[in-house]
């Protein structure tokens, strides 16, 4: 059980991070939703949450914004006193060959994905330290461990995060604090309903277990590292992905 853990969970108002933020608000956790854009979406989150017991806040952030970050982690410390679980979750996609990609859209993604977790990391780790105790889970990708055609932006930030983890991990290890990345395969949310059928049957050739996850898959996951169970393990990446990059 995770009870009276605060957790904030980035980009929890659709997809992935919607169902971490349900998976740990059932496990007893007071969830801060963050969102960027879907504000609708994040309260809904959280009426889900409180209608079925648990507790939560939605909580507006652009993750990519340093300053805006360390507001989003002060108001957190500041109303409930600590934060035990911080999961980078908040991802966007820009896709598109190397050859014709933009450079606004290389950056985008580095902003969002790279930056977006190194912010919300540098301004947890001063109070995961003093705390003594804190859980860092970042969702990198399987893009980021095998790389993808069309995705050099895509996987350069979610391999980034993956040095990002390992680094942070090695700093934080003597404190309590451990520091995680989960890299899923191709999982059923908006991100991969855009796909083309044609993308989609050319992924599950790839997948030995030959179909997409759920996002219940990468919850509870995130959810077994968040736990006091996992306590011995840091700086490892936990593929969820069917096979894929094994
Ligand atoms: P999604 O359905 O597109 O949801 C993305 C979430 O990120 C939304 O809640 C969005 O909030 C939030 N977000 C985007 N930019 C943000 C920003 N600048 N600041 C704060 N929040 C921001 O994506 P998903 O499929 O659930 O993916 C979630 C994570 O898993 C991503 O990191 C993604 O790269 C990773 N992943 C997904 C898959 C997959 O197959 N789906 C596979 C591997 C890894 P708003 O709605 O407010 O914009």
């Amino acid at each position: 059980m995770l009870t009276d853990r605060i957790a904030v969970i980035t980009g929890g108002s659709r997809g992935i991070g919607r169902e971490i933020a349900m998976t740990l608000a059932a496990k007893g956790a007071v969830v801060i939703v963050n969102y960027n854009g879907s504000a609708e979406k994040a309260e809904a989150v959280v009426k889900e949450i409180q209608a079925a017991g648990g507790k939560g806040e939605a909580v507006q952030c652009n993750v990519s914004d340093f300053e805006k970050a360390a507001e989003l982690m002060e108001y957190v410390v500041k109303k409930y006193g600590r934060i035990d679980i911080l999961v980078n979750n908040a991802g966007i996609t820009r896709d598109g060959l190397v050859m014709k990609m933009s450079e606004e859209d290389f950056d985008a993604v580095i902003a969002t994905n790279l930056k977006g977790a190194f912010n919300c990391i540098r301004h947890v780790a001063r109070q995961m330290v003093k705390q003594r105790a804190g859980r860092i889970i970042s969702i990198s990708s399987v893009s980021g461990v095998l790389g993808n055609v069309g995705q050099a932006n895509y996987s350069a930030s979610k391999a980034g995060l993956i040095g990002l983890t390992k680094t942070v991990a090695r700093e934080m290890a003597s404190r309590g604090v451990t520091v995680n990345a989960v890299a899923p395969g191709f999982i059923d949310t908006e991100m991969t309903q855009v796909l083309s059928d044609k993308v989609k049957e050319s992924v599950m050739e790839q997948i030995p277990m030959k179909r997409f996850g759920a996002t219940k898959d990468i919850a509870n996951t995130v959810a077994f590292l968040a736990s006091d169970d996992a306590g011995y393990i840091t700086g490892q990446v936990i593929c969820v992905d069917g096979g894929m990059a094994m």
